[in-house]
């Protein structure tokens, strides 16, 4: 029986595997049991789609050898592998993704704010914009279009790979950059998963003492491949002060500390904490979304606070000129370096 089996999955593959999963090593076990067989798989990327897809494909191809599964029972256990040393890139020091909950809290924005404070203090640094839904980093570094397109496809020796573009003194490299402005970018989950694979590992980031992730919001298979591919130091929460954003990063809490996945909170950011207006006669703080929403979350889920950034109608003006606020405006520029200090101080 045991043969049949491993006949069976002799016709089973993995996308992009040339080998099948017997040949590739990934079945670990196969225990046969009088009317059970329990098979053992371990996966470097166990994301969703590819998981059904292989329960499916072993399914099949055991059926296809005549085996009765009516009779039998076929139990497929995945497990994700641990190989780490593989998931580092070489020259890459610290890899942090910033994560929300909802979209539109401020995380791209503080992904380049804090980018620019990590440079600013002498940091070698990238930005990888993985927002699939909404890739603004291109905007925020006021990278224009043609730009792009003409540095980034490097041939080599009839390869392709990629060299990030550098703005204001960081090494950027975004899923928008493969879009037109204004197109959408309607890629399924496994065609998303392999274009971030390419970005991460084949782009020439050079030495670099942080790569920043900025991920799209809320959870999917995104953030599975990005969490199992590569080795993060760990993740910052950007989140207002609402229950309605603060819900969503309750789930996003939730799929970090899955054991499986267990990538460390270094710790969480309140954006738009208060408004501030431009009148610097009145220093009065308006609390639009009430007050210390995030700070009183943090404590509940045990999650480092980092700090509270102001509701400012600056940051959303030189946000959209493409121009980093932290190098035009003091009083945010202190804001932000406290935070990149504390997260710093999170990852030693
Ligand atoms: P996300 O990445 O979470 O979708 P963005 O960083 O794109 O959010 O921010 C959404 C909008 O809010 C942008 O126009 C940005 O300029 C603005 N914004 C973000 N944070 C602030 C803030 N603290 N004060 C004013 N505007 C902000």
């Amino acid at each position: 029986m045991k043969q049949k089996i491993e006949k069976a999955l002799e016709n089973v593959f993995i996308i992009e595997n040339k080998k099948n999963i017997i040949e590739s090593g990934i079945v670990k076990k196969i225990d046969v049991f009088k009317d059970e067989i329990r098979i053992y798989i371990s996966l470097y990327n166990p994301t969703m789609h590819i998981k059904k897809k292989l329960e499916k494909d072993i399914y099949k191809s055991i059926k296809y050898q005549n085996i009765d599964t009516k009779k039998i029972r076929i139990k497929i256990e995945i497990q994700l592998e641990d190989k780490d040393t593989e998931r580092k890139i070489p020259g890459i020091k610290n890899i942090i993704a910033v994560a929300s909950g909802k979209g539109g809290v401020g995380k791209s924005t503080i992904s380049t704010n804090i980018s620019v404070s990590l440079m600013k203090m002498g940091f070698h640094v990238g930005l990888l914009d993985a927002d699939i839904y909404g890739p603004s980093i291109p905007l925020m570094f006021n990278l224009e279009e043609e730009k792009v397109h003409s540095c980034i496809i490097k041939k080599n020796k009839g390869l392709y790979g990629m060299n990030p573009i550098t703005s204001y003194g960081v090494k950027i490299l975004s899923l928008g950059f493969f879009s037109k402005y204004g197109e959408a970018i309607v890629w399924r989950g496994p065609m998303a998963t392999k274009a971030l694979r390419q970005l991460i590992h084949e782009t020439n980031w050079g030495l670099l003492d942080f790569l920043i992730v900025d991920l799209p919001p809320g959870t999917g298979d995104i953030h599975l491949s990005i969490l199992q591919e590569i080795s993060l130091k760990g993740i910052v929460i950007v989140s207002t002060p609402q229950k309605i954003a603060l819900s969503d990063v309750h789930r996003s809490v939730g799929m970090f500390r899955i054991p499986s996945i267990k990538v460390p909170i270094l710790g969480i950011i309140e954006n738009m904490s208060f408004l501030l207006t431009k009148e610097k006669e009145t220093k009065k703080k308006y609390y639009l979304f009430g007050k210390n929403g995030v700070k009183n979350f943090a404590n509940e889920m045990n999650i480092f606070f980092l700090g509270e950034i102001p509701l400012l109608q600056e940051i959303r003006e030189y946000s959209d000129l493409g121009i980093p606020v932290v190098l035009k405006n003091d009083q945010i520029k202190k804001i932000f370096e406290k935070i990149t200090k504390n997260i710093i101080e999170k990852l030693s």
